[in-house]
């Protein structure tokens, strides 16, 4: 990785005025202690059968047994509640800052944490949705409640009759959901913004990459967004992922193999020797 030559990208980046987006996925989150779909933690047991995050977390399964696909993700937000940002989410936080109105936080994390490091909601897009909020499962409206107030749950709590009426929207009295996006669905823009994060990637003068594996649809669509217009794209993750090949032959590729934090503490001083040197001519938009 040759941060010399990025440092001169990024300075051109800055002084484009465009969007300086931030696509950020669960490794991220890593340090937070909160777990990956498909990581050890991603198991899930309903009788005797055992599932994988990626099944549990489907419509189909809400279908056939919603109290079950509550109960993990009641698990997951006792985890997601008590976790706290790390010094990666609080970087992020300094570089909104310091850019401004360039700058754009593209999450597939529904934790939580983006909020609690203090990153604004105005923009923040949560592509895969935000475990603070609950909708109705059979749609009845598309309005956000906040997600039910239970109890700590482990992974082998039960929920009382009492709690399961929490879990019904207020409106049609069917089984509310999370407000996440679920393997089985597609991207839209009422609830995920897919859309507004197009146009952002578009009229984007650099993308970071940062924790994500690539698995999802959206690393790839934000790459392929920004090497049209042939701006740089800097990927940070401690291995390689399923873009990696790209990223190596692209032109404007730049590659950090280290953790988050480490990476992010490089691009925090050069934003803010950058803006420091330029203060007069930069004015940040706050
Ligand atoms: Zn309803």
């Amino acid at each position: 990785m040759n941060w010399t030559k990025f440092e001169k990208e990024l300075e051109k980046a800055i002084f484009s005025g465009k969007h300086i987006t931030f696509l950020v996925g669960a490794g991220l989150s890593v340090e937070s202690r909160i777990p990956t779909f498909r990581g050890k933690e991603g198991f899930w047991k309903i009788g005797s059968k055992n599932y994988k995050g990626p099944e549990i977390g489907t419509f189909r399964m809400f279908n056939l047994n919603a109290i079950e696909v509550w109960k993990w993700f009641l698990f997951r937000k006792t985890i997601c509640r008590k976790a706290e940002p790390n010094r990666g989410h609080f970087i992020l936080k300094e570089i909104e800052d310091l850019l401004g109105d360039q700058f754009a936080l593209v999450s597939q994390n529904v934790d939580s944490l983006h909020k609690k490091a203090g990153n604004s909601a105005e923009r923040t897009y949560l592509v895969h949705g935000d475990l603070d909020y609950a909708r109705c499962g059979n749609e009845c409206s598309d309005t956000l409640y906040p997600f039910p107030e239970l109890e700590d749950k482990t992974r082998e709590s039960d929920i009382s009759l009492e709690e399961e009426k929490l879990l019904m929207c207020p409106k049609c009295g069917e089984y509310l959901r999370p407000h996440v996006l679920w393997f089985d669905e597609t991207y839209n823009e009422e609830y995920y913004k897919i859309y507004t994060v197009t146009e952002i990637a578009d009229n984007s003068s650099m993308l970071f990459i940062i924790g994500t594996s690539g698995s999802t649809f959206i690393p790839g669509h934000l790459i392929d967004r920004v090497s049209h217009f042939n701006q740089p794209i800097l990927d940070i993750n401690i291995a390689d992922s399923e873009y990696s090949y790209f990223i190596k032959d692209y032109s404007e590729g730049y590659e950090a193999r280290e953790t988050s934090t480490e990476a992010l503490e490089k691009v925090l001083a050069i934003i803010k020797k950058i803006k420091h040197e330029n203060g007069k001519i930069l004015r940040t938009t706050k």
